[in-house]
């Protein structure tokens, strides 16, 4: 009796040991191989400044490297460092398209404080033009959890409230991995984000369910890996500085 319930335990812990091998990552390389390649180097510049490798949408000059709504040139306003929303122009998108990405964003909302809940310095980061991080004056505002700043709009609220008041400047780090398809055009995997708002993890790598809207959680539509990045006019004078993006080659 002894013997077979030893022999049912070896048999369980193998089982176990099995399933928990097949579960680890594997790793193409022997560990410490002096043949593996090592990581380029970049220079992280100082706080306040891209990184070397980024690709800068905003340098503090002037909005060459977006459109307009109508794919004209954008015109919101430009002013030292900046550039705000211009309300009633419409949003403003990238000329060039992005995929997987790291993105930083600062933003100011706007000082005084005007209206209540989604309507107090509402503007959005779109990521794909598709994927809305929530861009919204929190600080003691009131709305819907899954509408608030940092949220991934309709579908995640932020873990917490890091918001600061509005004349303060602001940042979002944003790690997003775009949706993959099929060739027939099935989903295999979704959008997942990761934000740090003021440095403060806000989204844990979740997945979106589909484009963000307004009142529902739309399915995804298949679509190209790379789409430009838009900023939404909410109608707030919403401010805008040092945007920069790098693409992400999740290969190592
Ligand atoms: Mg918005």
């Amino acid at each position: 009796m002894t013997r077979t319930w030893s022999a049912l335990r070896l048999l369980a812990i193998g089982l176990t040991s099995v399933q928990f091998c097949s579960a680890q990552a594997s790793i193409p390389w022997k560990i410490h191989d002096l043949q593996r390649p090592v990581p380029t180097v970049v220079d992280p510049g100082q706080p306040g400044q891209a990184p070397s490798d980024a690709t800068v949408l905003f340098d503090g000059k002037d909005l060459s490297k977006w459109t307009g709504k109508d794919g004209g040139p954008a015109t919101w306003t430009v002013d030292s460092d900046y550039f705000e929303v211009r309300p009633g122009s419409g949003l403003i998108s990238t000329k060039e398209a992005f995929g997987d990405c790291q993105l930083h964003v600062e933003f100011a909302e706007p000082l005084p404080a005007v209206g209540e809940s989604q309507e107090r310095g509402n503007s959005g980061v779109f990521l794909m033009g598709l994927y809305e991080i929530q861009v919204l004056d929190s600080y003691q505002n009131r709305t819907y959890a899954d509408g608030q700043a940092s949220a991934v709009y309709g579908q995640y609220p932020p873990l917490v409230n890091a918001s600061r008041p509005p004349g303060q400047w602001q940042a979002y780090d944003i790690v997003f991995h775009g949706p993959r398809f099929s060739g027939d055009g099935k989903l295999v995997s979704p959008a997942r984000a990761t934000i740090l708002h003021n440095g403060v993890l806000v989204q844990d790598n979740v997945e979106l369910t589909g484009p963000t809207a307004n009142g529902v959680r739309p399915p995804y539509k298949p679509h190209a890996a790379k789409l430009p990045l838009s900023l939404q006019d909410h109608n707030n004078r919403v401010r805008y500085r040092n945007v920069w993006i790098r693409e992400l080659d999740t290969a190592r």
